[in-house]
């Protein structure tokens, strides 16, 4: 399957290029036609899948007819990360189309959101707050819109939004088509999708299950034994970028600086801090300045960041949504990663509900088999001692990816290939026999998921 069937404009096909998409993603092959036909889609899909260019992509084709320079479409979303990373890709992948974008959320100023709208935008993706907050201002409308995309749904529900949504709709025109897409269904997402879409097609894309290139690792700990375990993980392991979560803000931002003081190029991104650092924290991470970003679930909504080798939750969530969007950070767009999630005494039920979700146990690491479990998971750190792994490794470990399709940028090796490959040279360094059959006994199953001495 190819973009070509599609039948793009050529500038539209000259954005996909340009992004090197190659192939479409499940998601992609499903929506795309629906929405070309002017379908509305329910789009039970999690982040990672490719959902952003699966709307994105038959938008922009379809704006490529009709009037120029007014409000087309609107995009909800959750959280400004999120509202920045759609207006992104909506530029790159449209870069040749002349149709532009913005992105409107709060904590930055109004008024060169209002001039830019005012100079003529076909796209708005916009967080609802800020949204509503213009709309009352009547520095735009939105009576033209044609097209309404609600993006992460479920999210949005999470985060108290919906009644602010049912008050944007009434800003829209009634004739229009919209889009709506959620990683989760609650009883709440299913009425809204029932007001607002009409005959929808529906594109589900395994949206029950965490990501399944990820594999998973759970240490049981207490919350005093969580920074020195965290670590010693990351001394021993071979880790690109790394997401950490935590539960609080707080806890985020005083992480981050024990890891800074531990010689880790790591940062935070929390709601404390100001749009502008939040970015910063961001754009580092993206850029690949920061190794480590220490997060809350809010603020890593959206984060779209090639290569996430692995996230760790450092807490674990409370609902099993935040666990799924979590763990979509790595293992994005059928690239493998690694989750380790940290889960005390008090985190028994959680942990059952998201087994239950995952439909399989999570390996179990515990007290004193640790460091053996470490050194059988580690394969590049015995080579240097001292050095940080990932410093010398990244290269190499980011070669090729085993799907059909891949996305752009993203060349983390399925974690399984990866170890194959590193083994000989470490069963000769480390030569116990048992180690060498623990490592042997690292199986990817058939949906690409690593098990840990099974
Ligand atoms: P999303 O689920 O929209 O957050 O997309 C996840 C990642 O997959 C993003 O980095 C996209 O740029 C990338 N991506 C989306 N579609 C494709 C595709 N067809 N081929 C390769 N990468 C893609």
């Amino acid at each position: 399957m190819s973009f070509t069937q599609f039948d793009f404009h050529p500038k539209i096909t000259a954005g996909i290029k340009a992004c090197n998409y190659e192939t479409p993603t499940p998601i992609q092959e499903k929506a795309i036609p629906a929405i070309l036909e002017g379908r509305d889609i329910l789009g039970l899909a999690q982040t990672g899948t490719g959902k952003t260019a699966a709307f994105v992509l038959p938008i922009l084709q379809r704006l490529l007819n009709g009037p120029r320079g007014r409000v087309r479409t609107l995009i909800v979303a959750p959280t400004r990360e999120l509202a920045e990373q759609i207006h992104i890709d909506i530029t790159k992948l449209g870069r040749q189309t002349g149709i532009r974008s913005i992105a409107v959320y709060g904590g930055v100023g109004k008024l060169p959101q209002i001039k830019k709208i005012r100079s003529g935008v076909e796209i708005i993706v916009a967080c609802p707050g800020r949204l509503l907050d213009h709309l009352r201002d009547r520095t735009f409308n939105l009576a033209k819109v044609e097209h309404l995309i609600l993006d992460e749904a479920d999210h949005m529900f999470d985060m108290g939004f919906l009644p602010d949504i049912r008050r944007i709709l009434n800003y829209l025109p009634a004739e229009r088509q919209t889009l709506l897409f959620s990683a989760t269904m609650p009883a709440e997402i299913r009425h809204l999708a029932e007001e607002t879409l009409d005959n929808p097609v529906r594109v589900q894309i395994d949206h029950s299950r965490p990501i399944a290139t990820v594999a998973q690792v759970l240490y049981t700990v207490e919350q005093s034994g969580k920074t020195s375990l965290l670590k010693d993980i990351m001394a021993k392991t071979d880790m690109g970028a790394t997401l950490i979560f935590t539960r609080t803000k707080h806890r985020a931002e005083s992480l981050a600086r024990q890891l800074q003081r531990a010689g880790y190029a790591a940062t935070s991104l929390q709601g404390n801090l100001s749009q502008q650092k939040r970015q910063k924290a961001l754009n580092g991470f993206k850029r690949g300045e920061y190794k480590v970003l220490v997060a809350t679930d809010i603020a890593a909504r959206g984060i779209d960041v090639s290569g996430i080798s692995h996230v760790i939750n450092f807490d674990v969530p409370d609902t099993v949504d935040a666990f799924t969007h979590r763990i979509g950070r790595t293992g994005r767009a059928s690239c493998t990663g690694e989750a380790f999630t940290f889960a005390g005494s008090g985190d028994r039920k959680i942990i059952i509900q998201i087994e239950k979700t995952l439909g399989r146990k999570m390996n179990r690491v515990n007290g004193s088999d640790l460091a053996e479990e470490i050194q059988n998971r580690t394969f590049a750190a015995t080579e240097q001692p001292g050095k940080k792994p990932w410093h010398k490794t990244k290269k190499n470990n980011r070669s090729a990816g085993r799907s059909t399709w891949r996305p752009a940028g993203r060349t983390t090796k399925p974690v399984g290939e990866r170890r194959q490959e590193q083994a000989p040279a470490r069963s000769s360094k480390a030569g116990s026999g048992q180690k060498r059959q623990s490592r042997a006994a690292m199986m990817v199953d058939s949906t690409g998921n690593l098990f840990l001495n099974p």
